[in-house]
């Protein structure tokens, strides 16, 4: 049966991620929806593609036929590509949502040395978030010489090695020329998703939101509000109800939104029913005006079978990036410390208001947020006036 899974692309620009992606999502035959034909996008990820197993050799190929034996190949894994940093509600999601990626491809340039700092922050992130599906793809090794290209493989295995990744694979890319892209399939394909840890309560994190209707649209064929996101945990169908958190804030409190499932959409097309691994556009009866320009972004959607606990301060058992901690902060988190918070796709301010050995509270000023006990929270500290990623604690309380 086809699987569902998100993978984060990670690398700048400059490393050849475009170009990277190009090469994986080739013969990406897949039609869209006449929702989408029309313009009407959800514009969710990055990019998407279907990676096929074949019935006789056992590999995988992104095309129907075998792209090895020729053999007769079945859809294995729906693949959503998100960007980062790329869009910076991604990065958020990326930090945040450890359970909405699978998986990572980490791009890194033989032209460069390795690790950039960019780099360096970045797979701390994807350690935090406990990634455990990872694969490195070593670009540019064509505009550089033999030389170069092998000492820039050395390079990026001592990196992985110092940070306890021995067994990461790295496979050296000739993109444009298609040259082991299939090689980097390969691994993909062999990505190990552990969905059936998680619970069966519907909660789904709103990366972005949006009204699809056009101006002057007819008031009777508008469109509801539509959040585009992942689902953290469960299944959500098009008829389900649902709650979205926070919500909207009147006369001095927030008021959760109740409402109802029109449709859910796929860069694959309609969707009846969705679980985690894919990035989804989901299209309620609320109010349009009210997912203009993201302006719920950052919710959380849960079915009627949950209800998050939703307060304006945290507890956490705290884990802190021991080394940034010794280099970059000086000292451990301190009470009375401005903080930044991500849970799930919200990010807030907070100050730290007790701190005993692990166990770490942050009153969050006035904003609420929505979780569940032992959702994750990442923890950035400041720097010089920049926020730098220090740490991750589990929510107890
Ligand atoms: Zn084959």
């Amino acid at each position: 049966m086809v699987e569902d899974i998100i993978i984060d692309i990670v690398g700048s620009f400059a490393d050849g991620k475009t170009t990277l992606v190009k090469a994986m999502t080739r013969e990406t035959t897949l039609r869209h929806s006449e929702e989408i034909k029309r313009g009407i996008t959800i514009r969710l990820g990055y990019a998407h593609f279907i990676v096929y197993r074949c019935g006789s050799c056992g590999r995988y190929s992104r095309t129907e036929k075998c792209e090895y034996c020729n053999g007769a190949s079945s859809p294995h894994y729906r693949v959503s590509i998100i960007d980062s940093p790329g869009h910076k509600t991604l990065m958020t999601i990326m930090l945040s949502g450890a359970s909405l990626v699978d998986g990572a491809v980490l791009v890194i340039a033989a032209n460069q040395p390795c690790p950039q700092p960019q780099t360096q922050e970045h797979l701390e992130a994807l350690k935090i978030i406990g990634i455990k599906n990872m694969v490195v793809a070593q670009t540019k090794v064509d505009v550089v010489g033999e030389q170069r290209a092998r000492q820039s493989y050395s390079e990026i295995k001592s990196f992985l090695s110092q940070n306890g990744l021995h067994d990461v694979p790295i496979i050296p890319v000739f993109s444009i020329q298609d040259i082991n892209i299939g090689e980097l399939i390969q691994w993909i394909g062999r990505f190990k998703i552990e969905k059936a840890d998680r619970g069966n309560q519907t909660e789904m994190v709103a990366i972005r939101s949006f009204d699809i209707n056009k101006p002057g649209a007819d008031i009777k064929k508008m469109n509801g509000a539509v959040l585009g996101g992942a689902l953290k945990q469960g299944t959500m169908s098009k008829g389900d109800s649902v709650t979205v958190y926070p919500g909207v804030f009147i006369k001095n409190s927030w008021k959760p939104l109740n409402t109802k499932i029109a449709s859910i959409q796929s860069e694959f097309g309609e969707e009846s029913r969705v679980g985690p691994g894919l990035m989804v556009g989901v299209r309620t009866m609320l109010d349009p005006s009210l997912s203009r320009r993201d302006n719920l972004a950052g919710s959380l959607v849960v079915g009627t079978d949950s209800k998050p606990l939703f307060k304006n301060k945290i507890s956490i058992e705290y884990s802190a990036l021991e080394e940034k901690e010794k280099q970059k902060f000086k000292r451990p988190i301190q009470r009375n410390e401005s903080v930044l918070v991500n849970v799930l796709a919200s990010k807030v301010l907070g100050t730290v208001t007790s701190v005993n050995g692990r166990k770490v509270t942050i009153f969050l000023n006035n904003s609420f947020l929505p979780y569940f006990l032992g959702d994750k929270a990442i923890i950035s500290r400041k720097v010089d006036n920049i926020w730098v990623l220090a740490g991750a604690g589990t929510i107890y309380d």
